[in-house]
């Protein structure tokens, strides 16, 4: 039996400095800033959440940023690269921008169908845009100084590397639900639910790509969506008989979530789509106060002291 995982949920990165973190993937990018929180494991650090206008499941890009950490090296093992979703004929746009605004990116490659404009964030984390020949239904990020006829409409892909992806094909297609959508060169794409950008998993098993170490710029985990609790669990049971080890049910307030690493190594979630991150701040407020749990609370001024200012 298989999971019912509808696609990407969000996709956890280390950062190092929270400010820089902010300035380029609101700015930049022109993601809104969903949710100021905590790292629940390390209260004195952030918890960054970037988005679309409504944070929905499937946009999110978040950070644990650790001001002064060292980088860490991209590589086997890993969640390597993340593409966004942007419409067709969009990259000139964007090329243009990065070039102003001093991004580092590379020539346009073609991937599948796609356009693929790769770039890397200020702690070199590896990001694509995808401009994708595929309908993408999924509103615009609102930027103010990004059309809306080139702005990113939520992830496309997260790229997994893996020296051997067999035993990784096997969870994602035997337990999760994914299925086989597309094989080019050292790249093979397996889609979830319905489909289409948003749900997309690569798996690269490129010889030439060294082991990926952990660091500012590297890929803490990757979370795939399922619609409500009932489904969460049944989707840990499913896990469990695979032979999977899966977290207990944790509840992260905007989202519950189960953990487990795939055989590669890669950290796993699974994260339901509610209640959202409108639970503790109005919608047109998103990103405006410190969003703390509910056992965090009671040290609310303390831990707001410790963290450095964003702004
Ligand atoms: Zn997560």
């Amino acid at each position: 039996m298989n999971a019912q995982v509808t696609g990407l949920h969000h996709i956890t990165a280390i950062a190092s400095d929270p400010r820089q973190n902010l300035d380029f993937y609101t700015r930049a990018l022109g993601l809104r800033f969903v949710k100021k929180s905590v790292n629940q494991d390390d209260p004195g650090t952030y918890h960054l959440y970037y988005g679309d206008y409504a944070a929905s499941p499937g946009t999110i890009l978040t950070f644990f940023p650790w001001a002064g950490l060292r980088r860490g090296r991209p590589g086997t093992g890993q969640a390597y690269a993340t593409g966004f979703s942007v419409p067709a004929g969009s990259l000139p746009f964007w090329q243009a921008r990065f070039t102003k605004l001093d991004v580092k990116q590379q020539p346009i490659e073609s991937r599948f169908s796609d356009e693929v404009l790769p770039f890397t964030d200020p702690d070199g984390l590896r990001l694509e845009l995808v401009a994708t020949s595929e309908t993408d239904p999924r509103p615009a990020a609102p930027a103010k100084d990004v059309p809306a006829e080139f702005a990113i409409r939520g992830f496309h892909s997260s790229t997994l590397a893996l020296a051997d992806a067999a035993a990784t094909a096997q969870v994602l297609t035997g337990s999760m639900g994914y299925k086989l959508a597309g094989q080019s060169g050292h790249r093979a794409r397996y889609s979830a639910g319905n489909g289409g950008p948003g749900t997309y998993v690569d798996l690269l098993t490129d010889p030439a790509l060294p082991r990926g170490l952990n660091g500012a710029g590297t890929i803490h985990h990757v979370a795939f969506r399922v619609a409500d609790d009932a489904t969460e669990v049944a989707t840990r049971e499913i896990l469990l008989k695979d032979g999977l080890h899966v977290s207990p049910v944790i509840d992260r307030a905007y989202f519950k979530s189960i953990y487990y690493r795939e055989p590669a190594g890669v950290l796993f979630e699974i994260a339901t789509d509610g209640p959202g991150f409108a639970i503790d701040e109005p919608l047109d407020q998103l990103g405006t106060i410190l969003g703390l749990p509910p056992h965090l609370e009671l040290h609310r001024a303390e831990i707001e002291a410790a963290l450095p200012k964003l702004n």
